[in-house]
């Protein structure tokens, strides 16, 4: 057995795809699955992943990419008409450093009610004393 196949074995998500645990399925198509995340973070808290194997945003081809983004984005709009959600996070961790625990692509969409939920996204302001200028052409120059 190669190291892929063992590798999408221990993939939950992957393991989805194959029918092998159950899910709550939003949508699919050929290279696109959406599901409720387990955990409901908030209601209508859903997964949007690859199906096939990718291990997080940075690794996936645009093409597939781009296809997942677009039924994250259209989950996102549904529970803004639909659902009474006032907002949506659109979330991607990659790597165990950003908080991703699954390692196979995939996108949160966490629609947010009010502002009292299970989930903090907190972004304080460590700017002092960095250089902007020098930190936006090392980014800027390798793009
Ligand atoms: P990460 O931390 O990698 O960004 O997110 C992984 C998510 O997958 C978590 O929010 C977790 O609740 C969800 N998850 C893990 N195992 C399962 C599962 O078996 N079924 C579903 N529906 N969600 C899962």
């Amino acid at each position: 057995m190669d190291k892929e196949v063992k590798l999408m074995e221990k993939d939950v998500f992957c393991r989805i795809v194959n029918g092998e645990i159950p899910c709550y399925k939003l949508y699919e198509d050929d290279d696109v699955l959406a599901f409720l995340d387990i955990s409901q973070v908030t209601k209508g808290h859903a997964l949007v992943i690859s199906k096939k194997h990718y291990d997080n945003f940075l690794s996936t081809p645009k093409e597939i990419m781009h296809k997942v983004m677009d039924v994250a984005q259209r989950i996102g709009q549904v529970e803004i008409s639909l659902m009474g959600a006032k907002g949506v996070n659109i979330l991607s961790n990659c790597y165990e450093e950003a908080g991703q625990s699954v390692i196979h692509f995939h996108v949160h969409v966490i629609p947010r009610y009010g502002k009292k939920e299970g989930i903090s996204i907190e972004m304080k302001d460590n700017s002092e004393g960095l250089n902007l200028p020098m930190i936006a052409s090392e980014i800027h120059n390798r793009l």
